[in-house]
């Protein structure tokens, strides 16, 4: 009696730990989805970030905000793995699919409350979700890469929730440039932001940042040994050999005992360097391009100094992964050894010139002969807080014109497009049966959470915007209708010129999906060790 008696009370905590589990589980992914609400839409808040070591940044982007946030819940951290993905995806909408991914999960906990199997609500907002995107696609309206002004649009409402967003007349078109420059229109779907590089440099404002036809390099010229400083019609080498002298190996040591063997010394190593310096201004080399090493110096003193003499300007300390860039820039290949340094292997550019920038200098290269498909914006702030976020934020324009070339429609922003789908997914759920009707109409209703938010993150009424809103799309005139943040009022998002990739909503919608259904099919968690 007593053994029966254990064995039922051991299946009934089964039981309810599965539902601790699970609703562990949801409550720790909303309470992190509750922390980034707010920062949602043109008039979203900032956060700043403290790290434990002093470390402060001010940030409005999703995926920043949870990648620095110390999450230690397992499925909290799926969330932060999410905006991590729509980084990727899309690199726009971070917050977004936080957001919707919260409220997703909240409408799934109603639904398991109401006793609806885990199982059935992860297929229905399956079902749910591609509908969804079906419905974005026959609402999108097509782009065309020449058309520039509907690029800078779309890049314009990715800026214009950031701090940096007074700056977006300028920074658009400057994204849309530099993304334009690099791609190659036959094979645009190759597109690599890689080939953009943001160099920041603290001073001047963000007005100052300029997009560089050519190559700009974050560091001085070496000029301890008085060596030039700008260089026209300039043959660039980027070398990966070092102009110093070989070292001994760490165990050995060689004992010098008298003046004579240490001028030998001296006088061998004097040769030596000279003799690479002679080979190098024998290729008509006349800036180099260094390496940084970690094993010996790349340059010393000595080396500076004859280098100085023959007139070549050097750039040092060339970060190794900068290298690949940097050759495809001047459209040169790199050279390994001093014995392949020869004239065919250099880069020619009209001038190499070390400028003032801010606190401190740059060197930049223009008029480059074969540039590649590379562009370099210098960006520029006041401090290293703006600097940052502005680099996040270009970062975000770059993303949004890279998702038009990848898939070149564009849908209207200020939740026109939420409670589009929202609305038309809940008429077509009349038409589907049982439990799959019901779970679908919760999906639709979740979708309400952008207008909802973005209305109070402006400061609006949001019940009274989400009604207006909901009665306006249902009319079937107003497809197109969003929050006009501006006015405080629902108008037509066409003629605000609010429009944003298709594919940042569409991958927002499946990801926050995925994420749910991961979710909600975990009934355990087992630690090991
Ligand atoms: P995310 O990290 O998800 O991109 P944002 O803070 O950039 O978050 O906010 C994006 C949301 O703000 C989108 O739903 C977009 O439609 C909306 N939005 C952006 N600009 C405007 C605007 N000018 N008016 C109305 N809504 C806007
Ligand atoms: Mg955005």
């Amino acid at each position: 009696m007593a053994a029966t008696r254990k064995a039922k009370n051991e299946t009934f905590r089964d039981t309810t730990k599965k539902k601790d589990v699970r609703e562990a589980n949801i409550e720790a992914a909303k309470a992190v989805a509750d922390a980034v609400r707010t920062s949602l839409g043109p008039r979203g808040m900032d956060k700043m970030v403290a790290a434990a070591n002093g470390e402060v940044i001010i940030t409005n982007d999703g995926a920043t905000i949870l990648n620095k946030m110390t999450v230690t819940h397992p499925a909290a951290k799926m969330l932060v793995e999410l905006a991590k993905s729509q980084d990727v995806v899309a690199g726009d909408g971070t917050t977004s699919v936080v957001v919707i991914c919260g409220a997703l999960l909240k409408k799934a906990q109603e639904l398991l409350e109401r006793g609806i199997h885990p199982t059935v609500i992860s297929d229905s907002f399956n079902t749910a979700a591609n509908k969804a995107c079906e419905i974005l696609e026959s609402i999108a309206i097509p782009v065309n890469l020449e058309d520039k002004e509907s690029l800078i649009r779309a890049a314009n409402t990715s800026l214009s929730s950031k701090v940096v967003s007074q700056h977006s007349s300028f920074m658009s078109p400057m994204a849309v440039d530099a993304v334009l420059r690099v791609m190659d229109p036959q094979h645009a779907n190759l597109l690599d932001l890689r080939d953009i590089r943001v160099v920041c440099k603290v001073g001047g404002t963000i007005d100052d940042s300029e997009l560089v036809a050519g190559c700009v390099f974050d560091q001085k010229a070496a000029k301890s040994a008085g060596g030039p400083t700008r260089v026209e019609k300039a043959k660039i080498g980027l070398i990966q050999f070092h102009v110093s002298p070989p070292k001994s190996d760490i165990e050995n040591t060689v004992v010098i005992s008298d003046y004579a063997q240490m001028d030998r010394v001296y006088k061998e190593e004097r040769n030596y360097i000279l003799g690479m310096v002679k080979k190098i201004k024998a290729s008509g080399c006349n800036v180099l391009l260094i390496q940084k090493s970690i094993l010996r110096d790349a340059v010393t003193d000595l080396s500076l100094h004859y280098l100085a003499k023959a007139k070549i300007m050097v750039v040092r300390d060339v970060e190794r992964e900068d290298i690949e860039f940097i050759s495809k820039t001047l459209g040169c290949l790199p050279i390994a050894h001093i014995d392949s340094m020869r004239p065919e292997k250099l880069a020619t550019a009209d001038l190499v010139e070390e400028v003032d920038c801010g606190k401190g200098k740059v060197v930049k290269v223009t008029g480059i002969a074969a540039q590649g498909r590379t562009a370099t914006v210098l960006l520029r702030g006041s401090n290293k807080l703006v600097l940052e976020e502005a680099e996040r934020s270009l970062h975000d324009a770059l993303c949004v014109i890279r998702c038009l070339v990848q898939k070149r429609f564009l849908i209207t922003g200020g939740a026109s497009p939420e409670v589009e789908v929202g609305y038309q997914l809940s008429k077509w759920s009349k038409t589907l049966r049982g439990m799959e009707a019901y779970c679908v109409r919760a999906f639709a209703e979740a979708l309400e959470v952008v207008p909802y938010t973005l209305a109070e993150n402006a400061g609006l009424n949001p019940i009274q915007i989400v009604t207006e809103l909901r009665n306006l799309h249902a009319d079937g005139n107003g497809a197109y209708y969003g929050i006009n943040v501006k006015k405080g009022s629902v108008t037509d998002m066409r003629e605000e010129k609010v429009v944003q990739p298709l594919l940042v909503t569409s991958s927002a919608l499946t990801l926050a999906t995925e994420c749910v259904r991961m979710i909600l099919k975990i009934d355990d968690i087992v630690p090991v060790r």
